[in-house]
């Protein structure tokens, strides 16, 4: 099937990118065409009654942040968790109060260790602090020279050349909050991974927000908003341009077909990206390739526990001698508004990356039970709070940058003329990234279109 009319703007990929795209260009003529049974892509929640079980996306920029207007515009309540940001279970001791500087001294491990902790946190305090003057905006500035000055921060080595060698403690330590990009100490260049402790652990500038709900009702109500614009189960083949546009070929269910339309944003992966766009200049094709996407095994726990839990004040636990590497506590934004502690929770737990890798050959529910067991393990007598266990697995689930990605940086944003791309891989921000590009593109096309 062909369609007769040229449409304003085809756009590939239903996840939070391509609806954030289709979103700002919902008074014009749009398809927003997603391959799979839904949108929302890595972004994935279901609803268990005041609770919701999390298996993607789940913390979100804050205020003035491309994220935060999209948010408002689809009327999310979306607060700042209170709960901690930094805590750590080691060695059979679960640290989650005062400052990381006093984790050296109260977690358990050998002298050599804690004196190799000190010295590392103090080395990475340092280098965060000057990570987070360079990441700082300058009024008026263009975004992205703000990222690109961030990508090219300590861009020549690896974080573990940064750290040097650390004994095992430390290293998994650290390990276990770096992995949460998807990439391990030994890929991420260093100033990344400085920074990644500067995104996680900062509850103003980071990503500190959940969506009361579960973040699908973001996703399903930017949906719900495009309405039949929407083309679920259309698995876009080619996206090829000319002088006057874009012609998108695709199928639904075994059905080939085409539409023209005057700009594309292609809001896929950048493996897929670098597969459908046709006629893409060499250098941005390469610069697709070198993307790399670590893997993730994600638990989504729901509880049934009556009273407090110690949990309720933590945010976010890394576990790195259990089968996952990082724990978070989806109840702990409802806790801040109760007067009495209602019933139940949610808790999520993932290994990600090599903590992923090793268990990739396990079957779900093998996976749920030492998910579980593990859960005993730092939290005794709360086994029999479990009501439901969910895993969900993401083979590429986040992009991660290696040593030299700021060169990649200029190849992959440079004009493609109709065709513009979108998506977290061509910034640092995850979700932020993928709406902010998704907002610029939108505007490049209303350029180009007129209005
Ligand atoms: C376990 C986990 C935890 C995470 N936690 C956070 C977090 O707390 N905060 C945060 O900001 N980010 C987090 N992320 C990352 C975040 O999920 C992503 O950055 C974001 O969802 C990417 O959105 P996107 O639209 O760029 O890509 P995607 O969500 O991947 O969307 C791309 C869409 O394109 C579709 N598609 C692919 N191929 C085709 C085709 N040929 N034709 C048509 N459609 C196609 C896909 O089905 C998909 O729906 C997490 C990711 C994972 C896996």
């Amino acid at each position: 099937m062909v369609t007769r009319d040229t449409l304003d703007a085809i756009v590939i990929g239903g996840g939070i990118a391509g609806l954030a795209a289709a979103w700002d260009l919902r008074d014009r003529n749009v398809l927003v065409l997603e391959a799979t049974d839904r949108v929302g892509g890595r972004i994935k929640s279901e609803p268990r009654g005041d609770v919701w079980l999390n298996l993607g996306a789940h913390v979100f920029s804050g205020a003035g942040s491309a994220s935060d207007r999209l948010l408002a515009e689809t009327g999310m309540h979306a607060p700042t968790v209170s709960g901690r940001l930094a805590a750590v279970s080691l060695n059979g001791k679960l640290v989650a109060s005062g400052g990381v500087e006093t984790f050296p001294f109260r977690l358990p491990m050998p002298l050599m260790s804690r004196v190799a902790l000190v010295r590392a946190g103090i080395k990475l305090r340092l280098a965060v602090a000057q990570y987070a003057k360079i990441a700082a905006p300058v009024p008026g500035e263009d975004p992205a020279v703000r990222q690109l000055r961030m990508l090219q921060f300590m861009d020549d080595r690896s974080f573990r050349e940064f750290s040097g060698t650390l004994p095992e403690d430390v290293d998994l330590l650290f390990r276990s909050t770096l992995t949460r990009s998807s990439g391990e100490p030994e890929q991420l260049p260093a100033g990344y991974g400085v920074g990644y402790f500067h995104l996680v652990w900062n509850r103003t500038a980071g990503l500190s927000r959940n969506i009361l709900g579960g973040p699908t009702r973001f996703t399903d109500a930017l949906a719900a908003g495009l309405g039949d614009r929407v083309h679920r189960g259309a698995v876009v083949s080619s996206v090829r341009q000319d002088a006057n546009g874009v012609t998108v070929s695709w199928t639904d269910a075994g059905v080939a077909h085409e539409a023209r339309a005057a700009a594309a944003v292609v809001a896929t992966p950048a493996y897929v990206t670098r597969e459908i766009v046709t006629g893409l200049p060499d250098d941005t094709a390469a610069a697709l390739n070198a993307i790399p996407y670590g893997p993730y095994i994600v638990g989504s726990l729901l509880t049934g526990e009556q009273g407090a839990k110690p949990w309720d004040d933590l945010y976010a636990l890394a576990t790195p001698k259990r089968s996952f590497s990082m724990l978070f506590n989806m109840g702990n934004v409802l806790r801040g508004g109760e007067t009495t502690r209602r019933p139940g929770g949610s808790l999520m737990v993932y290994a990600a990356a090599g903590f992923a890798r090793r268990l990739w050959d396990v079957a779900d529910a093998d996976i749920a039970s030492r998910f579980r067991e593990d859960l005993a393990a730092l939290f005794p007598g709360t086994d029999t709070e479990v009501r439901e266990v969910v895993v969900q697995r993401w083979e590429r689930g986040v992009p991660h940058p290696i040593v030299g990605r700021s060169k990649l940086q200029a190849p992959l944003t440079k004009p493609l003329g109709r065709v513009h791309l979108a998506g977290d891989y061509l910034g640092s921000w995850h979700t932020e990234t993928a709406i902010r590009t998704a907002t610029s593109a939108a505007a490049q096309i209303r350029g180009q279109i007129g209005g």
